[in-house]
């Protein structure tokens, strides 16, 4: 009950905790379009594998990545790795990239669904 009023009033402050972030406060951009329905999976590991599993994806050198999105477009999934401590704003800004949010226009995330689409043009009789 105290939570829920303290909840409140911080509303009228315009936004509730961390449970209310728009996809700009987590550094993505904007959606890409015709962006397909994606089955999420979270998988919390180790740094060790986080590494593994992100570090290729982060282009800035000597950068470490604080999670990933792994999409499979023919699959139809989107699988999120964390490290167990992970921020809540980490988890949602790969869950925006699962529903087809990107950093910023032709980055890689939209580069990958357009290969994708050029692929199945080419399947498609
Ligand atoms: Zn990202």
């Amino acid at each position: 009950m105290w939570f829920k009023s303290m909840c409140a009033s911080v509303l009228l402050l315009g936004g509730c905790a961390s449970f209310d972030l728009q996809p700009a406060d987590v550094g993505v951009a904007y959606k890409i379009e015709h962006f397909p329905a994606l089955t999420q999976t979270i998988v919390y590991v180790d740094e060790v594998r986080l590494s593994k599993e992100c570090d290729p994806h982060v282009k800035r050198v000597g950068a470490k990545a604080l999670g990933c999105a792994r999409v499979n477009f023919d699959k139809k999934t989107c699988t999120i790795f964390l490290k167990e401590d992970s921020t809540q704003s980490t988890l949602l800004h790969e869950q925006w990239h699962c529903e087809g949010w990107d950093h910023r226009e032709g980055d890689a995330l939209h580069q990958g669904f357009l290969r994708w689409q050029e692929k199945i043009k080419k399947q498609s009789p």
